[in-house]
Parts: structure tokens; sequence; C-alpha cells
């Protein structure tokens, strides 16, 4: 079934921290009160005053306070989620560039190799985050 209404993509309502409404875009939201908790998860539920939808958010463990406050951060699971972003941005450099290189050429050349032009596309699209 096709999505309707959707504003944000996976990505883009993590990167907001998951207080934008993923159907409308409304910062009118309410989010808070674990819905569930499994080991190094929990999801926590998010409401939108305007167009009312709900949704759940989904924390992974990054880190834990212990009796002095003192903060012990999972460095590994950061490292991991840094390595991947450099490593996103480099693949969606390289399928952009792909892409400008496969218009500059002539049409035949184009028909020819059609198939790679389109799988290069939706790769691009897939890495952008968007839905295929
Ligand atoms: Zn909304």
């Amino acid at each position: 079934m096709p999505q309707e209404n959707v504003w944000a993509t996976g990505p883009e309502h993590c990167e907001n921290g998951g207080t934008t409404c993923p159907y409308c875009g409304s910062k009118n939201t309410e989010t808070g009160g674990s819905e569930g908790n499994y080991p190094g998860q929990l999801i926590d539920g998010g409401h939108c005053l305007d167009c009312g939808k709900t949704w759940g958010n989904l924390y992974n463990i990054a880190g834990w306070y212990d009796e002095e406050d003192k903060l012990h951060e999972d460095t590994e699971q950061m490292d991991e989620a840094e390595r991947l972003k450099e490593v996103n941005a480099a693949l969606l450099e390289a399928l952009e560039s792909n892409l400008q290189a496969w218009e500059g050429e002539e049409d035949s050349v184009k028909e020819e190799h059609a198939d790679l032009i389109e799988e290069t596309r939706s790769a691009l699209a897939k890495a952008r985050g968007e839905v295929v």
C-alpha cells in the first residue's frame, strides 16, 4: 500500500530528534513515556497535536550513568555510526558523479546501458533514504 502524506523519511525524523511529526511535519507534538522496554532498546510514544497521528520512536542504548553520575558511552557504537555516515556520504558522491557521467553520454550509449543507469538511479535513491 502506498504511504500517503509521509513528510519525513526515517533518517530525517531521527535527525530532528524524533520530535517533529513524521506525517505532517508539525512541531506541535508530545513525546515521552516508554511504551516498551527491550534489552538495549527503548520505544517511546509520539503524538501530533495537529494531525492527531501517533508513532513510536525507537532508541538504542548509547551509554550508561554510574552511581557518581559519570557517563560511560558506547563509543564503539558511536564510532560505527560515524563511520557509516562517512561511507554513505562517499557512496552518494560516487553514485551522483556516475549518474552525471551517464547523462553526458550519447543517446545510443544511454540506450545500450539503460539498465545500468536505472540501477544507479535506484541505488542513489536508496542511499538518500528515499522510498523506492
Ligand atoms: Zn502531524
